[in-house]
């Protein structure tokens, strides 16, 4: 059965007419689905029971709750969902590399919701596992297992217990959500249109590694925030670990970037994982300088997590809180605003670059 969670003010306007209700039951589909948050055609009262059960008959509502969640001890909530309906490519074997795509029919992701004093920040992924292969990311050893619909993403938000308390949303999960363009884009119109959630896009940030083709469409086609995954300013060392930089080079991002306007509204962020060394040295803090020179934005630097398992890059460690305290003070005292990101969930596998379906469905 078709879902209706996903569908916009127009769409939900032809399955009305489709069931035989007036379009303007499209309007009242949208509030339930979107403002009132229905969890059933029955609390639907104010289109016709006649109306209802023809709906019922044809769709579903596309609500499924997380299977498992954990619970940091910092208050961290990790929750796994379980994703149907994944349309595999044509595969020769059962994980077949050229396409990427496994021959499955449901597929698992997770998403993190993280409580602050005075926000609460829900993490989603957009694919599940992902092809990019950032080193240092466990989630890109799961490899690619298929591409989330706005569904999909805007279950996360509407089926986790806390969904009411959310005041924030970071496209920051498994997956680069410029790579599956269309459903963030669509996602993001449904929370953010009048007859939608009406959130505001300034509640709203997406990461990206850098793919360039859905990064112009991301910059162009909606106003939210946008972090981009940096990690090194150095052309050969970012490609190193983070393949992309082979196909879009940052400095093209950068470029592109510049195209825009930072100034009111809207920021742009970089990410900036610290490797002991390896990133955080003078050299480094200088050409970062140098990267960013002209573009108003703000650097978040993170600590490394290393993976338990050892699965992504065991020679790479957290740089200190020395050095990064450093490296922080450094860049803003030369003119880039620089905060470290307070890591949450790490206990739980929850925190940044750690998503790897580790949770169990209960
Ligand atoms: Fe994919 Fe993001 Fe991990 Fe890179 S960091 S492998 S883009 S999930």
């Amino acid at each position: 059965m078709e879902t209706l969670l996903g569908k916009t003010l127009q769409e939900l306007q032809q399955v009305a007419l489709s069931v035989g209700l007036p379009r303007f039951a499209g309007k009242q589909l949208a509030e339930w689905l979107y403002q009132k948050r229905a969890a059933s055609f029955a609390e639907m009262t104010n289109i016709s029971l006649k109306g209802r059960q023809a709906l019922a008959e044809q769709y579903t509502l596309g609500l499924t709750p997380p299977s498992a969640e954990a619970v940091s001890t910092d208050g961290t909530k990790k929750y796994l969902f379980k994703i149907e309906n994944q349309q595999p490519k044509p595969a020769t074997d059962s994980q077949n590399i050229t396409t990427g795509m496994p021959n499955i029919s449901h597929a698992y992701i997770e998403s993190v919701y993280i409580p602050e004093d005075d926000r609460a920040t829900l993490c989603v992924s957009t694919q599940a596992g992902c092809k990019m292969g950032c080193r240092f990311c466990m989630t890109g050893t799961l490899g690619f297992h298929g591409q989330l619909s706005a569904a999909d993403i805007l279950n996360q938000i509407f089926s986790i217990p806390d969904s009411s308390t959310l005041t924030n949303l970071v496209y920051m999960g498994e997956g680069e959500p410029c790579d599956n363009i269309d459903a963030v884009l669509r996602s993001i119109e449904i929370l953010t249109a009048p007859w939608g959630c009406a959130w505001s896009p300034k509640r709203i940030t997406v990461s990206s590694v850098g793919y360039m083709p859905g990064l112009r469409r991301l910059l162009d086609e909606c106003d939210c925030h946008v972090a981009i995954s940096l990690h090194n300013p150095f052309a050969a060392e970012r490609a190193g670990i983070m393949p992309i930089e082979k196909a879009y080079p940052v400095e093209q991002v950068i470029s592109l970037l510049k195209q825009y306007d930072w100034t009111h509204q809207r920021r742009v962020s970089f990410e900036y994982i610290c490797f002991g060394g390896k990133n955080d040295t003078m050299r480094h803090a200088q050409a970062l300088r140098q990267l960013l020179k002209g573009l108003p934005c703000r650097v978040n630097l993170i600590r490394f997590h290393e993976s338990p398992d050892n699965s992504t890059l065991s020679d790479f460690h957290s740089s200190t809180q020395e050095q990064m305290e450093w490296l922080r003070d450094w860049l803003t005292n030369n003119s880039v605003t620089t905060t470290i990101r307070r890591s949450r969930g790490e206990d739980i596998l929850a925190a940044c670059g750690m998503l790897v379906n580790s949770l169990k469905e209960n």
